[in-house]
């Protein structure tokens, strides 16, 4: 297990972060489970009033096992370990947008008994804390394996070096690393302009539960083995750890980043039958009296950014503006509550069309946000904030409330209503309470259950999941799995959970479209579908030849630019009504 899979565990059991964070290193200090926790509690102390962030106290604790100072007269010791502290919290405030407070990170104060009230009802510590826990655990197994080539270049008492396999592994990667920094070092002394890339691959952690540990292996040999043929001698690689990897290289003109990235993404994205995503963060360094470490941690930054579903592409390049980032979620988290009391969120309709009737067959719901100053926000601007923080429920039961309405006005005015479908965030499935809220919407609405759908995002077998949408099932709703073919495990969740129908993912079907193998899956993929009894609707359809080609495979369902775009609720209402 991983530190962050410890420390995760952990947290989910219950442990304080302080207690989870330190818990994951146990074993590497030489200390049993039991005394890091009871240790690691006493350090956990700071938060009681909202203050330091316990995984920046648990993360000192960790360095100071490490290479602690214990020598009062070994001042060099002294003096690392004070630059080493500094560094640690420098790098954690930067990843975490300057947040170091306990109070801060949660949005609220532990210390005050009605906030913790609300802390333990939204279940805020699992939400907001594992991010600050994954952040410090990366930056400390960076300077822990840091410092034990710094030990052996230094050649402290032998008894005192790793003996253990897994430490002897991370003195030679570190030796790997020593190298690439001097490399990179002497680069940046030379070159005018010079690109840091760091990339990951999108849900490797999939790959090995689908594949197996040894194929996910393979994987990472096969980057290393691409980068190796790649790169000139002036670039420089190194994997960084697990799926993360860095290049660093030279630029000699403006868009020599892009065509970089683009080739060695070519290169890259087929490992035997798997096709890889690959996300890419570029810091473009021109400030050569930065730390390197902070050169690569605003790449880390750009690389989370296009992962982060906050940006269309899956190539970022670091911007200063991502300190305004952290202003505009500061905006959404501030502003969100208030858009919900004075109704400055409102519902759109989007029209499902059946291609060969020619006639609308049903609606999808999105929600926006119009702002009295900033007009629009669309929901990829702010979704993905609150469902970090949870509000996201508060938002969903909004707009499901509205579509039940929408329904009842339909019926109401002797309109024949048409299915709405709603989406339903995957917040709402680590609990068990939404298919009890959607069935009291539905009822006291007086609607009938079936013309309220459920959209939910495929995603990875989830136990948790499957049991959920199983629920919902139960209940009568009819559910659609969304964004189909954006992820690696489709196929199976298709097995595990009841879904009615599959929307296929507008970049799937633009994918799928560019070969004839790729419509050969298309067609396959249909095949399968209508064995399954399932129906398949397209989204995101803009133009003819999309629609002609849906046609001739005998996919009927559409939904996009093509025939409408997403309207508000009254244009929609018209509409329905001719
Ligand atoms: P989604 O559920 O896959 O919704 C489809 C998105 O594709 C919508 O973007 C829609 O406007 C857009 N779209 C539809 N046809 C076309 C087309 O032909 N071309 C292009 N380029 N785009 C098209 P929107 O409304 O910005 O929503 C984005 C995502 O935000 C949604 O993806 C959904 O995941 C999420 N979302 C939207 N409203 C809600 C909501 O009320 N609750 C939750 N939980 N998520 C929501
Ligand atoms: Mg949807
Ligand atoms: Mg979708």
């Amino acid at each position: 297990m991983t530190h962050k899979e410890k420390a995760v565990k952990l947290l989910n059991e219950k442990y304080h972060c302080t207690q989870a964070l330190f818990g994951a290193f146990a074993n590497d200090l030489g200390l049993d489970l039991k005394t890091a926790f009871k240790i690691s509690t006493c350090f956990g102390g700071g938060m009681r009033c909202g203050n330091t962030c316990g995984c920046i106290t648990a993360g000192l604790l960790v360095l100071g096992m490490t290479f602690g100072f214990y020598n009062s007269s070994d001042t060099e010791q002294e003096a690392y370990g004070n630059k080493k502290t500094e560094e640690f919290i420098g790098r954690f405030s930067e990843r975490m947008n300057g947040k170091v407070n306990c109070r801060d990170i949660l949005g609220k104060d532990i210390s005050i008994p009605d906030e913790m009230a609300e802390i333990r009802k939204n279940g805020l510590i699992l939400k907001k804390c594992p991010a600050a826990l994954e952040v410090s655990i990366e930056i400390l197994e960076e300077m822990t394996a840091e410092y034990i080539t710094y030990k052996a270049e230094t050649s402290i008492a032998a008894e005192d070096l790793p003996e253990n396999d897994e430490l002897q592994t991370m003195v030679k990667r570190m030796g790997r690393s020593n190298r690439f920094s001097r490399n990179v070092s002497a680069l940046l002394d030379k070159a005018d302009k010079v690109a840091f890339i760091q990339f990951d691959i999108r849900r490797f952690k999939i790959i090995n539960d689908l594949y197996g540990e040894n194929f996910g292996n393979e994987v990472l040999d096969h980057v290393v083995r691409t980068l190796r043929d790649y790169c000139n001698d002036k670039q420089y690689y190194l994997n960084r750890r697990s799926d993360v990897f860095v290049v660093v290289t030279e630029i000699p003109d403006a868009d020599y980043p892009m065509r970089f990235i683009r080739e060695l993404d070519a290169r890259l994205c087929q490992y035997k039958n798997v096709t890889l995503q690959l996300t890419y963060g570029v810091y473009i360094a021109e400030d050569k009296t930065m730390e390197l470490r902070r050169m690569e941690d605003r790449a880390t930054m750009a690389r989370r950014t296009a992962k982060s579903g906050r940006s269309s592409s899956n190539i970022v390049f670091y911007k200063e503006q991502f300190k305004d980032s952290l202003y505009n979620i500061k905006f959404i988290e501030e502003n969100l509550q208030k858009a919900i009391d004075e109704q400055q969120l409102s519902m759109y309709l989007q029209p499902k069309y059946s291609i060969s009737k020619n006639e609308i067959i049903g609606a999808e719901a999105l929600v926006r946000w119009i702002h009295p100053e900033r007009g629009m926000i669309y929901p990829n601007q702010f979704i993905p904030i609150i469902e970090e923080n949870g509000s996201i429920v508060q938002v969903d039961h909004y707009i499901w409330r509205k579509a039940c309405m929408f329904i009842r006005k339909c019926i109401d005015s002797g309109i024949k209503p048409c299915p709405i479908s709603v989406n339903v965030s995957r917040v709402h499935l680590r609990g068990d309470e939404s298919s009890q809220i959607l069935s009291d919407m539905v009822r006291s609405s007086g609607i009938p259950g079936k013309l309220l759908e459920l959209e939910i995002t495929e995603t990875a077998d989830d136990l948790q999941i499957s049991r959920q949408t199983s629920l919902l099932k139960d209940s009568g709703f009819t559910l659609l799995m969304d964004d189909f073919g954006s992820g690696y495990s489709s196929l199976n969740v298709l097995l595990e959970s009841p879904f009615d129908v599959i929307k296929l993912d507008k970049r799937f079907i633009e994918n799928m479209m560019t070969s004839d193998k790729g419509r050969n899956i298309l067609e396959h993929v249909l095949q399968m579908a209508s064995n399954l009894d399932i129906t398949v609707l397209a989204e995101g359809v803009e133009t003819k030849e999309q629609i002609e080609l849906l046609r001739s495979i005998g996919c009927d369902q559409v939904q996009g630019y093509y025939y409408a775009k997403p309207m508000p609720e009254d244009e929609f209402f018209e509409l329905l009504k001719k």
